[in-house]
Parts: structure tokens; sequence; C-alpha cells
């Protein structure tokens, strides 16, 4: 008879586990607090779930992961994960590397797990709470949850972490059940979130996309650097580099530390490139007006930005304006500088830095401590870049935890 196995938390990771252990002959119950499974998947990647990612290295990773990742993703990778889906009829394809299901919907990556999952006939306990795990004699385990009490072979710990929306129901449970069986859980911190700014900043009154390069810095170290599209509201400062760079940042904003985010406007232009451009501006330095003048050169919302900082009157005729102050606010958009304030939060970001201490976890995702017990997913000190590589650890880790489980 295959193994009874538990799993605690019906996510991603927990899905995937339960797949695996059931594919392998176990006897497998997922028992999940939420009244639907997978309530967060149906949420990623905009709704459209980006699954994977083509460029998948162990560097994507938190530094302290990054060679657990390795020896991880040599076991269960990028091309693992696309043939799972695939043997569940899911299809998928690569937008510039970044993996996505063709229906371009999450929901059917989540109904795919769903069928599979009723297809092996694995229980599913929807709306009953894990409180604790406790290792029997005879390496057997005891799960009791607000509604009964367990025995199996074996338990999943997949709770995730503290990340999403309420209706993630990301509460963060696992740390304490982890906790209890001896596990290290270490310091957590919102990631891939976006910052509020400082009272008194000066910024768009409206909302701006814009590309840029964003530099954090803490006296003269830069925390962190990225490019893309940044997006810049009148309390904060949100977009793909911002949240990619976070996970540097937070610690720092957490402490209070003065931090700032250093933009740069005119990040595709090199030093000559932009002496370049100004001198061709300059020859405008006639009747027309400032605002005029710097209607053509960047988006008003920046512009907004920049003079209100240099308090330079947009209706001043440009040829009054000398021409070292005219070159110092177009080199200002080069350099903007902003002080943060505070993170969004953990509702706002997308995962949780932290979590249970890889140290305490073998290279099947069992726990040291804690014999017959699996950690797998956010719920662990994993975490990753924004573009399919949280998922990728997911179901990585769901996959070698179920099958290891099982056997
Ligand atoms: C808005 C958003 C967009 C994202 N987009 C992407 C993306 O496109 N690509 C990507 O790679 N990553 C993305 N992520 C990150 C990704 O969703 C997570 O890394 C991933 O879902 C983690 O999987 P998990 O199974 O570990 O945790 P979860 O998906 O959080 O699942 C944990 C489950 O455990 C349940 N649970 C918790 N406590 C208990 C308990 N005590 N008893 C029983 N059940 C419990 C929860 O209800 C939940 O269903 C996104 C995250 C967010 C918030």
């Amino acid at each position: 008879m295959g193994k009874s196995i538990i799993v605690a938390g019906g996510g991603a990771a927990g899905m995937c586990a339960a797949i695996y252990a059931a594919r392998n002959g176990a006897s497998v119950t997922i028992i999940e607090k939420n009244s639907v499974l997978g309530k967060k998947l149906s949420m990623t990647g905009n709704g459209r779930c980006n699954l994977t990612n083509l460029d998948m290295r162990e560097e994507c990773f938190n530094p302290p992961a990054r060679a657990r990742m390795k020896e991880w993703l040599s076991t269960y990778g990028v091309e693992d994960v696309i043939s799972f889906f695939k043997s569940m009829g899911v299809v998928v394809k690569s937008e510039d590397g970044y993996i996505y299901p063709v229906s371009g919907q999450a929901m059917s990556v989540v109904n795919a797990l769903i069928n599979e999952i009723n297809r092996l006939g694995i229980s599913v306990n929807l709306g009953e709470q894990v409180k604790g795990v406790k290792c029997l004699e005879g390496s057997r385990v005891l799960l009791n949850t607000n509604k009964a009490e367990y025995e199996a072979d074996a338990v999943i710990l997949s709770m995730g972490a503290l990340s999403g929306a309420k209706s993630t129901m990301s509460t963060g449970d696992g740390y304490y059940i982890c906790k209890n069986i001896g596990m290290t859980v270490k310091d957590t911190h919102p990631a891939l979130v976006g910052f509020k700014v400082a009272e008194g900043e000066i910024m768009p009154s409206a909302g701006v996309r814009a590309t840029a390069e964003v530099s954090f810095i803490l006296g003269g170290e830069v925390l962190a650097g990225e490019y893309g599209e940044v997006q810049l509201s009148s309390d904060g400062i949100s977009g793909i580099p911002v949240m990619q760079a976070s996970r540097e940042v937070i610690k720092f904003v957490e402490e209070k530390k003065p931090v700032y985010a250093v933009l740069d406007f005119f990040p595709d232009y090199d030093e000559s490139d932009f002496n370049a451009l100004k001198a061709d501006m300059l020859r405008l330095k006639d009747e027309r007006t400032l605002e005029e003048f710097l209607q053509g050169f960047a988006n008003s919302g920046i512009t907004d930005m920049v003079l209100g900082r240099m308090k330079v009157g947009r209706k001043m005729k440009m040829k009054n304006i000398s021409v070292s102050m005219a070159e110092c606010i177009l080199d200002t958009y080069r350099n903007v500088k902003i002080a943060i304030d505070s993170s969004y939060g953990y509702q706002a970001s997308q995962v949780t830095t932290g979590g249970i201490s890889l140290g305490d976890i073998g290279s099947d995702f069992s726990c040291k401590t804690a014999p017959g017990i699996y950690c797998v997913g956010e719920l662990l000190d994993v975490d990753g870049r924004c573009g399919g590589y949280n998922l990728q650890f997911a179901w990585t880790s769901g996959s070698i935890a179920g099958c290891a489980a099982s056997l």
C-alpha cells in the first residue's frame, strides 16, 4: 500500500507536491484553510501566471539560497515544469523567455492542477486550518487542525508566507508551526514590493510610467540598481525595476535608515550622447517658456517633479535663463533623488524574504529536526526575482518533496 501523506496548504507548491506524491501511489490529503485551492496562483502574473523563465539561474535567487538552488534546479528545472504542465494539457508559450500558459489565464493553470488532483483521487479538505505537527514514534506524524487530528506517514508543510492580498490567506502560520518543531525562522520582510516616498517629496500629481535606471542608495553605498519601466504616483514609486531592487533595500527601509531612490530618466544615453542632446536643446533658447522648452523633452509629470524640486518657474522665458542654469535643469532629469519612507507592505508584495532556514532542510526538503515532515515553497528562506522564479521554486520544491515523501 502507498504511504499516507498530508499536504498542509493547497497553493502552488502544495498542489504540485500532492500530485507528484499521488502519481507515485501515495494516498494524499490536502488541507487548505481557504475556501478554494490556489487562490494566490490565480492572481499571479497580473492574472496570466508567469509559470517560470527560460533564463533560470541560481543568481536569480537570494544569495544564501543560491548554492542549494543550483542543486535543486538541476533535479527539477524549467523543462520539467513545462513537461509537468504539458502532462495536464496546459500549453505554454515564451514571451522573451517568460513562460505563460497560452490561454493567458492563470485560472487555466489552477483548474488544470485541480482536475489532476481530482483525477488522482486526492482528498481535499477546504476551510480547515492546520495548527500544528508532531513527530510520533515509528516515524509517523501527527497533525492537528481546527477541526480534527490526523496521523500520516509524512506531512508536507506548504503554507506559504506573508505576501499577497488578504484573500490569499498568507498569514505566516507555517512559521510558528515550524518553530514548534525546532526549526529556525529567519527574519522576514516583504519583497518584490514598491515604496512610499517620504512626506514632502515632490511627486507627479497623476501616475507616470517612464523608463529609467533606478539606484537605491544609503550614505555613499549603492544598495541596488535596476533598469526598466518605473511607476511614479503622488505618494510612491513602484514598477518592475523597483520591485526587483526591493529585496536589497527593504531591510534598511524598515530600520528607518535614510534610503534614497535616484532616478535617471535618460538611461539609454551615455555622457557624450546626452551632451549632444543638451546642445541641440539649447538652440531653442528663445522666446519660448521653460514649460514649452521642456514639453517634448520628457513626460510632463517628470518635468513637474524636476521643476518643483529646483523651484524654477515654468513660465520663465528661456532667453532669461542662463546656459548653465538650463544645462543644470536638463541634467537633473538624470539625477532625481527621492527619499523613501516605507514599503507598501506584505499585502502589496509578491514574495516574502526570510523564513525557514535552509540549514534545517535536507536536499529532498525534509526537515532535519523532524523526520517525516517536509517544508516547501515560499515558507522557506528562498525568494527569486520577478519573472517566474518564485513559482519555479514552488514547482521545484513541491515536486522533489512530493516524490521523496512518497518513497
Ligand atoms: C500578486 C502576485 C503575483 C505574483 N505573480 C507571480 C508570477 O507571475 N510568477 C511567479 O513566479 N511568482 C509570482 N508570485 C509569487 C508566487 O505566487 C508565490 O511565490 C507562490 O504562490 C508561492 O507558493 P506557495 O505554495 O509556497 O504559497 P501560496 O501560494 O501562498 O500557498 C499557500 C497556501 O497555504 C494555505 N495555508 C496557509 N496557512 C494554512 C494553514 N494554517 N492551514 C491550511 N492551509 C494554510 C493558504 O491559504 C494558501 O492556499 C506572485 C505573488 C503575488 C502576491
